[in-house]
């Protein structure tokens, strides 16, 4: 049973017992309803204390019903019934109390918490809004300017942030069980505060609606939930709490079954999906507690920073002795950054600086668990730092390159047992972005690239298996995007409007913007030795820009002007004429009617996509979804490059990459992206 009921001292105490994380799922709404029947009508009962077994409160709603029709008993009625009973109701939240977790305990007539313990109502990124009747108690226990910024931001609070606000009536220290009891003990001989739907909502706040919705629809960047729970936060502040419960009701309902809201519930299922690969079930790797890192560039920095955000010691090692300052230095930066944010505190950030040991000398590098090289981007340089590595490491030390388009079975090609060398491939900045493309070669071993994920866990990120081609799955991608917009240019729009329209799709920044943001040279660099392979690349526009040193914000020039050290694009009359010249050389061409400028950049993404899906690069069209989210800033409400072109069809798809090719703008459709197509399907 997920619900146990022991009655001591006029005291019943609910344990809800439902594993993992006590979800509310049919069971438990079902138990919680009786319970209240049942101890209602039980005389030796005055006061119910609602807790739960294991490491958590209830975390939220039951995932598995996501995608079912809602059953009885309803959320909104077990939360009203419990807000009703006659024996008042007292929430022990250890752990996290998200969603509908917190609905339940906002339900209660008191609500205490563990000091470690996190409150939230993260519905909106799941595309929907909290649905029992979280939008109209939580202006009423915390005031609507708070409430907006929980239910609309969706990010939850740590206790003492909950208790400041009003969200919960104590922190309670020491074993949290037994002083759970004790306040309830206490509680017994308390008044019972008036049902938090009683309550009125502080107004002062409430001036300018509009202007309010206008910053939460500038936020929400396309997504609609955090817009639609301003809404239910409105009515809740101006209507009676049952027309707002019923408002939010409809709109919850609607929202569940929105496209965005399925678009976000197949990201989530991918993440966590993404976490425990099928074949490596079984496999146990070594934890990791102390990791090298070779090279404090700018990615080694970055690295060393998200080991230790996890807990993970570091020893950092550099070529010579002002290298290593300079890289020390930058990690501390990050964390100083951190300070100044508020992410973190001055002690905490002295301590993860504390857990980096800087060295010049490889040999100190024998008690790491896992070693990840962030060298330049050169095969000798990398190969005789493998060489070293294989000298000084532990036998058993996975050895991991964060290459960019190197082959990592050239780079361990030379190592005595190269199977637990392994490909790590890590974002920029490595500490902030969540995805991690793990690229196993040949030989790597099952528990290398077990240890591959299982970092990736450790350090919150989402791993990605990728196969082995030039720039993996993402910059694969990424290569297409670049030339695609720059093909654009031909017809005669500019810069500016490729990437409103980009932005307009929902990513945070348009691809001319990022080249100039990221510097131009990488990419003219990469082109240099994929020409040399005898490949061909169009760029002849930013070769352009590269030859005359406009390499982005950093040269104050690149796709945009910036004026004086300024971050902000301006057109570039340079740009213009160059563009013009080679239209002069290389044919003006023309958009087809019907396709957006925005598909003309999307949809040839997606036939390089299902040639990655083809060649084996990536496993599912799912991960290069989770590729694109997590690495690229691919808004996570269109579920992803691949999703999301499914959903609009990929037959429509096929037809408009189709007369981009007879435009001269696009290759063909890749016989996958036909077939897919014809399947309905990738
Ligand atoms: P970087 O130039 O900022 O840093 C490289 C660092 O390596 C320098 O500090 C240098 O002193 C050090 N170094 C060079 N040779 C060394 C040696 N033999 N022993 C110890 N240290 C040595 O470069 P970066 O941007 O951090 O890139 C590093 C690697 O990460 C490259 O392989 C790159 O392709 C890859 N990468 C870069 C990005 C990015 O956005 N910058 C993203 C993902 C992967």
């Amino acid at each position: 049973m997920p619900i146990n009921i022991e009655i001591n001292d006029k005291i019943a105490i609910i344990t809800v017992d439902n594993p993992p994380v006590n979800a509310l799922s049919q069971a438990v709404r079902k138990g919680l309803w009786e319970a209240v029947e049942r101890l209602d009508a039980d005389d030796a009962v005055s006061l119910v204390l609602l807790r739960c077994a294991g490491r958590t409160f209830i975390a939220g709603g039951d995932v598995t019903e996501f995608d079912k029709a809602p059953v009885e008993p309803h959320l909104p009625d077990v939360v009203g019934r419990i807000e009703r009973a006659k024996k008042p109701w007292i929430a022990a939240i250890h752990g996290t109390a998200l969603g509908g977790g917190l609905e339940v305990a906002m339900g209660c007539a008191w609500r205490v918490a563990d000091e470690a313990a996190s409150l939230g109502l993260p519905e909106v990124s799941l595309g929907v809004i909290p649905g029992a009747g979280g939008t109209v108690r939580t202006p009423r226990l915390i005031g609507i300017k708070a409430a907006i910024a929980l239910v609309t931001g969706g990010k939850p609070v740590k206790a003492a942030e909950a208790v400041r606000l009003g969200l919960i009536d104590e922190v309670l220290s020491g074993d949290f069980q037994s002083q759970a009891i004790a306040f309830a003990k206490r509680t017994l001989s308390a008044s019972r505060p008036g049902a938090v739907s009683d309550k009125r909502i502080e107004e002062s706040f409430v001036t300018n609606w509009t202007k309010i919705e206008k910053e939460v629809e500038k936020s929400a960047k396309g997504a609609h939930a955090p817009v639609r729970a301003l809404a239910c936060l409105r009515k809740a502040a101006t209507a009676s709490a049952d027309e707002a419960v019923a408002y939010e009701r409809e709109t919850f309902l609607d929202l569940r079954n929105s496209n965005q809201a399925k678009a976000l519930r197949h990201v989530f299922f991918a993440e966590r999906a993404a976490l425990k690969p099928e074949d490596l079930q079984g496999v146990f790797p070594k934890p990791v507690k102390t990791a090298g890192v070779v090279g404090g560039g700018t990615m080694g920095a970055g690295i060393a920073a998200a080991m230790r955000d996890a807990g993970i010691n570091v020893v950092l090692q550099e070529r010579d002795a002002q290298a290593l300052a300079a890289g020390m230095a930058r990690i501390e930066s990050i964390f100083s950054a951190s300070v100044k944010r508020g992410r973190l505190s001055a002690d905490e950030a002295a301590v993860r600086m504390a857990g980096v040991s800087g060295t010049t000398d490889v040999a100190d590098f024998s008690e790491a668990d896992l070693v990840v090289e962030a060298v330049f981007e050169d095969l000798d340089v990398k190969r005789a730092v493998f060489a070293g590595l294989a000298e000084s490491c532990r036998k058993d030390a996975i050895l991991a390159t964060n290459t960019s388009y190197l082959n990592p079975e050239d780079i361990f090609a030379q190592l005595p047992n190269p199977d637990r060398g392994i490909g790590l491939h890590f974002f920029s900045p490595a500490n902030i972005m969540k995805l991690l493309e793990i690229v196993p070669t040949r030989a790597t071993a099952p528990d290398t690239l077990a240890a591959g994920f299982a970092l990736a866990k450790s350090l919150r990120k989402v791993p990605v298996r990728s196969g082995i081609c030039d720039g993996f799955i993402g910059n694969r991608i990424l290569k297409v995007t670049r030339a695609q917009a720059e093909k654009l240019l031909l017809t005669g729009v500019s810069p500016a409007e490729i990437d409103a329209a980009l932005k307009d799709y929902g990513l945070p920044m348009g691809p001319f913007a990022a080249q100039d943001l990221g510097g131009l040279d990488i990419a003219a660099f990469q082109r240099k030795a994929a020409r040399a392979r005898g490949e061909t690349v169009f760029a002849p526009i930013a070769d352009r820009l590269v030859a005359d040193n406009r390499l982005g914000q950093k040269t104050g020039g690149g796709w945009y002007d910036y004026q004086d050290g300024s971050r902000h694009p301006m057109p570039s009359n340079i740009v213009a004429g160059i563009v013009a010249e080679i239209r002069n050389e290389q044919g003006r061409a023309e958009l087809p009617d019907g396709v957006s400028l925005a598909d003309a950049v999307l949809l040839p993404m997606v036939n390089e996509g299902a040639r990655i899906l083809d060649e084996g690069i990536a496993a599912s069209a799912t991960d290069i979804d989770l590729v694109k989210i997590h690495g690229y800033g691919h808004p996570r409400w269109r579920g992803g490059l691949m999703y999301d072109a499914q959903q609009g069809g990929l037959s429509a798809a096929v037809g408009k990459i189709r007369r981009l090719f007879e435009a001269g703008l696009a290759e063909a459709p890749s016989e996958h992206l036909i077939a897919a197509a014809e399947a309905g399907r990738f």
